[in-house]
């Protein structure tokens, strides 16, 4: 039987593996498999909101091996490390457990088929001190020991044991992570009080956003920029443009021009690489960031067996521009990825995957939410901002529910989480 491994259950690889185990797995008609480094999934651009509490990973992770359970594949938990193309077979690192004790020795798995859907991870493109002082949030595990570094600071604030009188948070990167994780922390902090932090109000955090270019959220028109800046602004961030940081210290970010930016909890979100390992696996071919270059299809140029989707995929379209590595480009290679594993199968013509832009949006908490519109129904770009834009952009996050669960699933899903909202604290407290 045909083997099909998807490496990494992310915004893309996990949608493309339920829909090829609902289609090919269930049916035994292929072998259709998961690998995953971590036991559960969870949507990557909700990782700011782990990072502020305003999402427990724990309660709304998905279990792989459920999912898998539910539609026809299989999940082997493990770290992809190696690729032998001769042999057709994938290495997964040995694990260790919780402990650091030996866990699962290096295993080889063998596909016919096999995706790469590993996603990004931060580029600190070498700069001093940021991989020591700075916290990344690539993966839920960063954004939960974030939150756990934040209710320290709290509480050493309210407790006078900080040898502070703020709590001094800096931010590196001027682009949605970063503006989206300022303005919730501003959210965590308004809600903290409410729950015994004493003395807590948005007065006490000294927040300052870091942007190396003239202006934050470059993908969004120069309006919609200003009136995030402005926002954040009003809610106290000191927002740094055309500040270059060179090195981080435990005392703080320096600049390029030798200030010193204070700071005891510092994040680094200024542009994503794809992992290093992937440079030059099993000869593939890889752009300058590590991501490997596929052709239409989505498949490797030196390999036709071997696709890759999603941001650790340099695929170039007809305008000579990549495809950029976001959620909803992730999304869309699933799919057609999925319709042309399915071709390849039953030896059909593969089709040329065409990125189509839907825009950009960008959430500021319950502040307010901004952004750009792109489709068919209108004509160039619309400009959106407040609850329309708040919905739209919460939609791209059911797509990636319904792609998993169906309509149904998902809205009992959604009826869940509004009946959580009443019973559960509005932030995660531990
Ligand atoms: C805080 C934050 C906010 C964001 N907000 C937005 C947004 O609003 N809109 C938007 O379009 N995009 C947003 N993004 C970008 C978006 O999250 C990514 O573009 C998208 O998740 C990429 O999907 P992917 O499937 O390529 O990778 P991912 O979703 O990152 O999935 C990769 C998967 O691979 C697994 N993996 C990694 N390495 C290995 C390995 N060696 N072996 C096995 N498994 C491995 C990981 O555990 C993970 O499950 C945001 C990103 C962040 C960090």
């Amino acid at each position: 039987m045909t083997k099909i491994i998807v490496v990494g259950g992310g915004a893309g690889g996990l949608e493309l593996v339920t829909k090829l185990g609902r289609k090919l797995g269930r049916k035994g008609k292929a072998e259709v498999m998961l690998v995953d480094r971590n036991r559960t999934h969870l949507w990557k651009p909700l990782l700011h909101e782990v990072a502020a509490g305003a999402m427990d990973a724990g309660i709304d992770g998905l279990s792989y091996r459920s999912h898998a359970h539910n539609h026809g594949f299989s999940f082997h938990l493990g770290s992809l490390s190696n690729l032998d193309r001769e042999q057709k077979t994938i290495t997964l690192a040995a694990m260790l457990d919780e402990s650091g004790k030996p866990m699962l020795s290096e295993r080889t798995l063998e596909y016919d088929i096999l995706v790469l859907a590993i996603g990004s991870v931060s580029n600190d493109f070498g700069t001093k001190g940021v991989s020591e002082h700075c916290i990344f949030l690539d993966r839920p595990q960063q954004a939960e020991h974030f939150h756990d570094e934040l209710m320290n600071r709290f509480m050493q604030y309210v407790e006078g044991e900080l040898g502070s009188d703020k709590v001094e948070i800096a931010i590196v990167g001027g682009g949605a992570t970063g503006v989206e994780l300022s303005a919730e922390l501003y959210n965590a902090v308004e809600h903290l009080s409410a729950y015994g932090f004493d003395h807590l109000d948005p007065d006490c955090l000294r927040l300052t956003l870091v942007e190396a270019g003239p202006r934050i959220l470059p993908a969004l028109p120069d309006r919609l920029a200003g009136m995030a800046q402005k926002e954040l602004r009003e809610l106290g961030v000191d927002v740094r443009t055309n500040t270059m940081v060179v090195e981080a210290t435990d005392k703080g970010l320096i600049t390029k021009d030798g200030e010193l930016i204070p700071a005891t909890l510092m994040v680094w979100a200024a542009g994503i690489k794809a992992p290093d390992f992937l440079k030059d696996i099993g000869g593939l071919e890889n752009n300058r960031n590590n991501q490997l270059t596929v052709n239409g299809t989505l498949q490797t140029t030196r390999d036709d067996s071997i696709f890759v989707i999603g941001d650790c995929a340099y695929c170039l379209q007809e305008d000579g521009k990549a495809v950029p590595p976001r959620a909803q480009s992730a999304h869309q290679m699933a799919s057609m990825a999925h319709r042309n594993i399915l071709a390849l199968l039953n030896n059909k013509p593969l089709k040329t995957y065409i990125y189509k832009d839907y825009g950009s949006l960008v959430n500021l908490s319950r502040y307010t939410t901004v952004g750009s519109l792109m489709g068919s129904l209108m004509r160039g770009t619309m400009m959106v901002e407040g609850l329309f834009a708040r919905v739209v952009y919460m939609s791209l996050y059911r797509m990636h529910q319904v792609a998993l669960h169906g309509y149904i699933r998902t809205g009992l899903m959604m009826f869940v989480g509004r009946i959580n909202r009443l019973l559960r604290p509005k932030l995660k407290l531990h």
